[in-house]
């Protein structure tokens, strides 16, 4: 892996302002010697704007909206997002698709307003066990990129994490054949459609955990992970981050 690998959480509803403080200060000393890896963690709203964070550790927002200000309740906008030092935007995550019904026009539309704005999407893509099972898998992706990507000509640096949905939050992570197929597919309709003047990642998510980490990280076309479940505990996070860690100087 040439790039710098990311390890990113998404905590998703979980953890209080004072939790995610502890959470923090414990990952910035255990982590302190991360050289090789960027850290992302993706803490609720309410945590985001009093988090202090330094290098190794950069913060992600799990959600956005695309208009800079107005009458959309509950929302948060890229410029409020910037206030709190954010740099990075999870949006597509199967949870906001599902569960909050979020169609790909939203999507794109957040895709363009975090770029409008400065900051670095994390773009989720995935297909369901029913998909799958119907032979679905590169449709499913080939229709969730292109359509999130309308518009979008040029990409700086983009994370792209790909999380089978019936792997997320299952204990049953994707095999090694299936996520390097969908890395590669992921790649190639990337390369057709638009152009990456920096950095691509494009990065497995689902049941990643300190146990399957070292295997999954091994996987031709796996430049880091994106984490529910394991990145809740600072222990167990650091752990994967130190196996990621550990790969990357391996192969310097
Ligand atoms: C996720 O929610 O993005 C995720 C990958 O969850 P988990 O690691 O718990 O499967």
């Amino acid at each position: 892996m040439s790039i710098k690998p990311i390890v990113a959480g998404n905590w998703k509803m979980n953890k209080t302002p004072s939790n995610s403080n502890l959470f923090i200060s414990n990952i910035i000393n255990i982590l302190s010697d991360i050289k090789s890896v960027k850290v992302i963690v993706s803490p609720p709203f309410t945590s985001l704007s009093q988090l202090v964070v330094r290098a190794p550790i950069y913060t992600a927002a799990q959600n956005c909206h695309w208009e800079e200000s107005g009458a959309f309740t509950g929302e948060i906008s890229i410029p409020m997002l910037k206030d709190c030092g954010v740099e990075y935007v999870i949006i597509g995550h199967s949870e906001r698709r599902h569960i909050f019904k979020e169609s790909d026009k939203w999507i794109n539309n957040k895709l363009k307003a975090i770029l409008a704005g400065g900051l670095k999407p994390i773009l989720c893509v995935g297909e369901t066990l029913d998909q799958r099972e119907k032979g679905q898998t590169d449709k499913v992706l080939f229709q969730q990129l292109t359509n999130a990507l309308v518009s979008i000509e040029d990409l700086d640096d983009f994370i792209i994490a790909y999380e089978p949905v019936w792997a997320i939050g299952t204990g049953v992570n994707a095999n090694v054949t299936q996520i390097e197929n969908a890395h590669k597919t992921i790649k190639e309709i990337i390369n057709q459609n638009i152009n990456i003047t920096n950095d691509m990642h494009i990065l497995y998510g689902g049941s990643v955990n300190s146990n399957n980490a070292e295997d999954l990280i091994s996987i031709p076309g796996v430049d880091g992970f994106l984490i529910g479940g394991a990145s809740l505990d600072a222990n167990s996070f650091a752990s994967i981050v130190n196996i990621v860690e550990k790969n990357q100087e391996k192969q310097k």
